[in-house]
Order: C-alpha cells, then sequence, then structure tokens
C-alpha cells in the first residue's frame, strides 16, 4: 500500500464471483460475517463466473439442442414424421443469454438477500491482510480485511502452434459464442470440454474431428471407459484421431504429426480445448505468503487454508476442476474461516462428461485403487439390460461398479449411456455411505428405468446377474 491510501476495514473479503466465490460468500454471511465480494467481470453482471458465462450453462444449453435434434433422428424411423430439424444458432444465442440472464439474477439476489455487498473490480492481495481493487473506472478501493477467500478460477489454455484469432482458431468461449454452424471443426484436445463440443456439434450437423494427443480420448479416465466413448464417436461418423499432434496450420488445413508421418486435416474451424490455467498471476500471492505449486495450484490444507486467515477454492486448487467441488470447497472454506471443524473430505467427487452417450463416474478409478493398495472387484453391466434402454431408443453403454475384493465396499462407480448423468447420484451416495455390493444388489430399483443396469451390475459381482449371462 502507498503511504497516504486509506483502507476500508472489512470482515471477510471473496475475490471472484464464480461457484466457489458466491457459495462461500452467502454461506460467510449466514454464518454471521460482514462478507464484501469482488468480482472484476462487470461485478454483479459476472456473477457466476465461468460456469454460469462461458461453460457449464452455456454447454449444457448448446447440448439440449444437439440432443434434440439427435432425438428427432433417432425417433423418425419409430413412428414420428419429422421434417429435417434447421439449427438456428443465432436464435440460440439469444435463448443462451435469456438463461443466463436469468441465472445471473437469482445469484445476483441470493447474495444480496444474505447481505454481501458485491464490488466491480479486480481485486490483488497487497499483503497477508490488505487488497487493493482496480474499478472498472480504473479508480482503486483499498481494504483491510479480518479473512479472504481467493477464488479466481482459471481461463483457456492457448496452443502456440494455432494462436487464436476469433473467428477460425477458436477456444471454447468463442466456440459456445457460434453464430453460425461451421460446415467442418477440428477439435483438438480430446478432454472433457472437447468432447463435449465434438458431439454437440456433430448432432447439430457440423463435419467433426477430434485430434488428441494421448493414446486415447478421455485420457484421465479408466480406458475402458475411454473405449466405450471412443467407439460410440467413430460409429456416428465422428473422426477420432488419437496419438497426434497439431504442428501446423496454413489457414485452411491442419498440419498432424503421428509419429514421423504427416497427415493433413482440411477444416473450416478449428476448437482448441486442451486444459485450462488458473487465475494467479497477477493475485499478489507471494505478498500475501500464499504457496503456489505446479501449474499455479494454490497450496491449502483440507480446510481449503492457504494462511490462518486465507482460503483459496475451486480451479486454483487441486483436483478436478468442477463447478460442484468448488461450491463444496466454498462452504468447507467460509465455514472453517469462522472456526467450524469443517473439512473438505469427499469420497467421491462426481465428473459427467455430458456427450452422446453421457459419461459420468464417482469414486476411485482403477488406477487409483490400485495407487491406494485397495484390491477391487470390477462388475459390469452393459445398459441394454435396461428394458428402458430400449423404449428410449438406445442400448449403447455400460455401468461398472468397483467395490473392494475383501469388504465388499463400493469404491467407485463408472456409468456411459444416456442419462449416465442423473444415474451416477446413486454411485455417489453409495461410495460416500460406504455401501456394499450386496447393498445395491438387493435394492429395489423401478423398472424400466436405466438405474436397473446400476442393479444389475451389482446382481452379476455376486455371480447372480438377472439379465444378463453369468
Ligand atoms: P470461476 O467460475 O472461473 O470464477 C472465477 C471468477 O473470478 C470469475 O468470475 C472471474 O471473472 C473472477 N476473477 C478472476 N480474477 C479476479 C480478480 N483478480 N478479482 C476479481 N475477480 C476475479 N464444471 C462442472 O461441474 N460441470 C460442467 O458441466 C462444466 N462445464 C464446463 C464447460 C466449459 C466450456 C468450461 C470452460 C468449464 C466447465 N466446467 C464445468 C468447469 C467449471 O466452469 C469450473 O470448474 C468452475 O466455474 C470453477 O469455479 P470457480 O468459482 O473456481 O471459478
Ligand atoms: P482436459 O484436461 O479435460 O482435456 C484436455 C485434453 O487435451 C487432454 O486429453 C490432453 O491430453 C489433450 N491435449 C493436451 N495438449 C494437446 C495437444 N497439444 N494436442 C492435442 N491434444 C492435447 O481439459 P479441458 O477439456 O480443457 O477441460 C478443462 C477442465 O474443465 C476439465 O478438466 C474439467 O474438470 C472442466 N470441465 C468439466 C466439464 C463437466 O463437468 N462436464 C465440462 C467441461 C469442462
Amino acid at each position: 500500500m502507498v503511504v497516504g491510501e486509506l483502507a476500508e476495514g472489512i470482515d471477510l473479503l471473496v475475490v471472484g464471483g464464480g461457484p466457489g466465490g458466491y457459495t462461500a460468500a452467502v454461506r460467510a454471511a449466514q454464518l454471521g460475517r460482514q462478507v464484501v465480494l469482488v468480482e472484476r467481470n462487470d461485478g454483479e453482471s459476472g456473477l457466476g463466473g465461468t460456469c454460469l458465462h462461458v461453460g457449464c450453462i452455456p454447454s449444457k444449453t448448446l447440448i439440449e439442442l444437439a440432443d434434440a435434434r439427435a432425438s428427432l433422428h433417432r425417433l423418425a424411423g419409430r413412428g414420428l414424421r419429422v421434417d429435417e430439424p434447421g439449427v438456428d444458432l443465432g436464435a440460440f444465442q439469444v435463448d443462451k443469454a435469456g438463461i443466463v440472464g436469468r441465472l445471473n439474477d437469482g445469484v445476483r439476489r441470493l447474495l444480496a438477500g444474505a447481505g454481501v455487498r458485491v464490488v466491480a473490480g479486480e481485486a490483488r492481495l497487497t499483503g497477508p491482510n490488505r487488497a487493493a481493487v482496480q474499478r472498472p473506472d480504473d479508480a482503486s478501493l483499498f481494504f483491510e480485511f479480518r479473512d479472504v477467500v481467493l477464488a479466481t478460477g482459471s481461463r483457456p489454455s492457448d496452443l502456440p502452434v494455432l494462436p487464436r484469432d476469433g473467428s477460425r482458431v477458436l477456444n471454447s468461449t468463442d466456440a459456445l459464442a457460434l453464430e453460425e454452424l461451421p460446415r467442418s471443426v477440428a477439435i483438438v484436445g480430446g478432454g472433457v470440454i472437447g468432447l463435449e463440443l465434438a458431439s454437440a456439434l456433430h448432432a447439430l450437423g457440423s463435419k467433426v474431428s477430434v485430434v488428441e494427443l494421448a493414446e486415447r480420448l478421455l485420457p484421465e479416465l479408466d480406458p475402458r471407459i475411454s473405449s466405450v466413448v471412443q467407439r460410440a464417436f467413430k460409429k456416428r461418423g465422428i473422426d477420432v484421431r488419437c496419438g497426434v499432434r497439431v504442428v501446423g496450420d496454413d489457414g485452411t488445413r491442419l498440419a498432424l504429426s503421428r509419429g514421423d508421418k504427416e497427415e493433413q486435416l482440411a477444416v473450416d474451424a478449428v476448437v482448441v480445448a486442451v486444459g485450462r490455467n488458473r487465475n494467479v498471476e497477477d493475485l499478489g500471492l507471494e505478498a500475501a505468503g500464499v504457496t503456489v505449486l505446479d501449474r499455479g495450484e494454490i497450496k491449502v490444507d483440507g480446510q481449503r487454508l492457504a494462511a490462518s486467515n486465507i482460503a483459496a477454492i475451486g480451479d486454483l486448487t487441486g483436483g478436478p476442476s468442477l463447478a460442484h467441488k468448488a461450491m463444496a470447497e466454498g462452504m468447507v472454506a467460509a465455514e472453517a474461516l469462522s472456526g467450524l471443524p469443517s473439512v473438505f473430505e469427499p469420497a467421491a467427487i462426481p465428473a459427467v462428461v455430458y456427450t452422446d452417450p453421457e459419461v459420468a463416474v464417482a469414486g476411485l478409478s482403477e488406477e487409483a485403487a490400485t495407487r491406494d493398495g485397495i484390491a477391487v472387484t470390477i462388475s459390469t453391466a452393459p445398459m441394454s439390460v435396461s428394458a428402458r434402454g430400449a423404449t428410449i431408443g438406445t442400448s449403447e453403454g455400460i455401468a461398472r461398479i468397483l467395490s473392494d475384493r475383501d469388504t465388499g465396499v463400493v469404491v467407485g462407480v463408472q456409468l456411459v449411456g444416456r442419462h449416465a448423468s442423473e444415474l451416477i447420484a446413486e454411485g455417489v451416495l453409495a461410495v460416500e455411505m460406504g455401501a456394499t455390493l450386496e447393498d445395491l444388489a438387493h435394492t429395489i430399483h423401478a423398472h424400466p428405468t436405466l438405474s436397473e443396469a446400476v442393479f444389475e451390475a451389482a446382481r452379476s459381482g455376486f455371480g447372480a446377474p438377472l439379465h444378463s449371462p453369468a
């Protein structure tokens, strides 16, 4: 702080109004704290962060459109007469803006109702108890706080070989803002963002290629799950290229290298989705005595504390970059800074990939179980055991349950198939509650529902499957 600057004394400062930041702010206010939340993206209009404005909500809105189109195609031969459904991304953008606006309004009202003061501006720590905020009109504000929650999130990573121009070479934010569907598109990165966009753009009518550096799609997930997704993508006509690196772009064609061989890929648009960078650079972390680990991850303890009065949450911390993880950490951080004995120790953080078919996992993967020294039994059932799958016209996918070989306790659940995003809640609860395979196998599941595939997988673990060969 420069001598002569007057700092306003405040109780708790939250930096960033995404899912992590606004949840922390609301929870802290519920606990009687006086909270000021600083958001750099237009203050109140930016509340909701990446997730609401350029992430979860815009992408799921686009995916809903794509799903509806795919469903119409599926039902066309089954008694529904449909003309080829057209796609108007301009109209989609208007609809999407309405949804984002309404949800932003909801967050705004939530914070106002809790008594949180929202300030527009970019915050930077200038010491362990001080922050400077640069307002949109370039004026500065200074705060002296008791506690602070850092929740500044992340942004798309760039690929030097493919500099973003916002018209042909896009990042995920640009892709979700498209007003016209590209005839052909290469998605560089076969992770979560890349595959969700690939799946949606393909279903809307683009010719889609996925270029992934690793040897398989979704390399973070178990290979069995990747292979089901990869097969489904290829079956739909998506061009999947794994083990491939982009080495050049002449404005119409990408140059790809696969080992020592080169390939060309002519495309109208390119979406770079190769991961995200944490927003830590201009936060003044050094001045505040906060430790930054590899790749910008802020070092925190179980209570999400980076120092006795400084918490960090959401995409800034280790673990998966997910909105629900950020929110859960936000609650823990607010409670910990308010003297409650809260800890962030989930047994299962669900992760969903909203592709067609959907992927949903919770708990340990095979690799993580091995790393933790847990010998697991893997019980599986194909989604085709569910009669409901036949009625909705899809039988592809798989349910896998990982249970401790000695105790039968369920340690992980992995699903691929339609509505896996909803079905995974049972798996999350099973892992969190320490349910056994037997508990799942003896729980009556409604018929006909897709959840019967989870039931069948549990039964097959006992060697007593009902609808599939033992
Ligand atoms: P953010 O949401 O990134 O919010 C950080 C906020 O801090 C921003 O509003 C930013 O403007 C503000 N900020 C940054 N620096 C400062 C500063 N110095 N001063 C003041 N304000 C600052 N997750 C899911 O769980 N489900 C999904 O379906 C899903 N889909 C996604 C789709 C896409 C395309 C993308 C990109 C992400 C998706 N995610 C999804 C991930 C999810 O969006 C993030 O994990 C989540 O938003 C992280 O929340 P956060 O609060 O940590 O940070
Ligand atoms: P990611 O880490 O999931 O995937 C990036 C992919 O790009 C990886 O498969 C990686 O091998 C590949 N890659 C890296 N460099 C490459 C290169 N030069 N050429 C080709 N491929 C390359 O990252 P993401 O897809 O950008 O997503 C970021 C995070 O956002 C995710 O980890 C996820 O937590 C979150 N997210 C969640 C959801 C959801 O919950 N449904 C949706 C979107 C994003």
